[in-house]
């Protein structure tokens, strides 16, 4: 058998460096008293078990990161949903329906010493129909003595039961092992080499004149470190490689804007498939602008492409040299509004003609790119919607208030979230969380990426 030390935490943010896409999710159901939350501080390990003991945290937070043999899950414990008003069975039955529907996985929890109820029946009913994979757990088997216990629940038609001991941790190693083996298939890793230690992919972006390629010359050149050039198809280099700020920046599709003069015909439709392309193949975009000039609505548009490609964005005000005090000023008013979509953005006033503040592009680059794989634990992104749901609900609906149930973090570069809610939350109520998640954690130079599942 398995001992209870067996069972390891690992918290997302320090120790798994790679985005291994969505965490899967395993919902425990079970009549109250069965051991649903000691069998969940189980499987969290101590750290989260003490957070526990905070007296009214536990009933707000209800998903936690979890992992097992290096597979990382959230563990969902319904329990804490459960209206008081309500009767047992149809209280229970509900949250059987909820968990059936946000989890991956469904980890049912019967009380071994006391043998299946009416209402675990009426439970696996619900459950069997739903067809989602489910884990019978046969808790309170203390000791050898009362394992044939246990094994009277086969008699529930769903399965092996797993014997266990929440309380002593007895048998939750196998128990574990099983939930892995229920979990789909873990998607495959995302295909940019950001983690390999390649260097950063960076897309300079502009419309014309806007001083790309003077840029492109004065870091090139400034730092006499034109490392290499990287062969395209063309006769070209596609990308240069450039050192900058103590590392190598890959800065995409060079080719493209040293070439741009020549190629006139149809200037705008090839500037926007460059544009396309080189975001496919970036991870961050600056986009120049040119500050002696208004803010034009192609600026604007590229700004936006950068944010639909979901990737992260610096902007840089070019020729401050030709700005006169009153421009400069003007312009300070003006750029928030102007950008209020990109308000997020790091920006940073540069000269190509006289390299001004050519020191302060690779901070805001960073910056950028750190905002772009930050990872929020799922227990902190709980906390912050349980606080964010009690003191600024969404606005009745047709005599219904929708809710955030909970969220976790999908995943980075972007940052993506998936909120598991009660009902479909109207526009401005989802701006309105994104502004509050952006003024919680920061996520600088990055778009969000913030969905929705709706239970009916
Ligand atoms: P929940 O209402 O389903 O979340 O149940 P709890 O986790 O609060 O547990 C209810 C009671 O059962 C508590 O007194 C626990 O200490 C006890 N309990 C939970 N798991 C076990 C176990 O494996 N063995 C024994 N003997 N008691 C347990
Ligand atoms: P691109 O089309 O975006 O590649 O722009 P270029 O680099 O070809 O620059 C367009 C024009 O702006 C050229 O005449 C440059 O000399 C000028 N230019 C670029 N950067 C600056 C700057 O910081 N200050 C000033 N005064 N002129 C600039």
């Amino acid at each position: 058998t398995v001992s209870e030390y067996e069972i390891e935490t690992v918290d997302v943010v320090e120790d798994v460096a790679a985005d291994e896409g969505p965490a899967p999710v395993v919902a425990v159901v079970g009549r109250p008293n069965v051991g649903k939350s000691t069998l969940v501080n189980r499987i969290l390990g101590r750290r989260e078990a003490v957070v526990e003991d905070v007296p009214g945290v536990t009933r707000d937070r209800v998903a936690y990161d979890a992992a097992w043999s290096g597979r990382r899950f959230t563990v969902v414990d319904t329990g804490g949903w459960l209206p008081d008003s309500v009767g047992l069975a149809a209280a229970i039955a509900e949250q059987a329906r909820l968990a059936v529907d946000l989890a991956d996985v469904v980890m049912f929890v019967v009380d071994a010493t006391v043998g299946a109820t009416d209402v675990d029946e009426a439970v696996v009913e619900i459950l069997r129909r739903s067809g989602k994979p489910v884990v019978l757990v046969a808790n309170k088997v203390d000791n050898a003595a009362v394992e044939s216990d246990a094994a009277l629940l086969w008699s529930l038609g769903i399965g092996e039961p797993h014997p266990v001991s929440a309380l002593h941790g007895r048998g939750s190693g196998d128990l574990l092992d099983a939930v892995l083996a229920a979990l789909p298939e873990q998607a495959p890793p995302e295909t940019f080499d950001v983690e390999t230690g390649g260097p950063r992919r960076i897309a300079l972006l502009g419309r014309p004149n806007v001083g790309k390629s003077s840029l492109l010359n004065k870091v090139a050149g400034e730092t006499r470190a034109v490392v290499d050039s990287v062969a395209g198809t063309t006769r070209d280099p596609v990308d240069e490689l450039i050192d900058l700020g103590g590392r190598t920046w890959r800065f995409i599709d060079t080719a493209g804007i040293r070439r741009r003069h020549r190629e006139n015909q149809g200037a705008d439709f090839y500037a926007t498939l460059r544009t396309r392309s080189a975001l496919e193949r970036a991870e961050v975009a600056v986009v120049l602008v040119d500050a002696s000039e208004q803010l034009a609505e192609q600026d604007l548009r590229i700004i936006s492409m950068v944010i639909e490609s979901g990737r992260a964005l610096v902007i840089a005000y070019n020729k401050w040299d030709l700005l006169d005090e009153e421009r400069r000023l003007y312009l300070e008013r003006e750029i928030d509004r102007q950008l209020h979509h990109a308000r997020w953005a790091p920006r940073v006033n540069v000269s190509a003609k006289t390299g001004r503040h050519m020191d302060r592009f690779v901070p805001a680059i960073e910056t950028a790119l750190e905002g772009w794989n930050t990872r929020v634990p799922t227990s902190k992104l709980n906390q912050f919607f349980a606080d964010l749901v009690s003191s600024h609900p969404h606005p009745v609906r047709g005599g219904k208030q929708p809710r955030v149930l909970f969220a976790t973090q999908a995943g980075v570069r972007p940052p993506r979230f998936v909120l598991f809610t009660s009902g479909f939350l109207e526009e401005g109520y989802r701006r309105f969380i994104e502004r509050r998640l952006r003024e919680e954690f920061g996520f600088p130079g990055t778009p969000l990426d913030i969905a929705m599942k709706i239970r009916e």
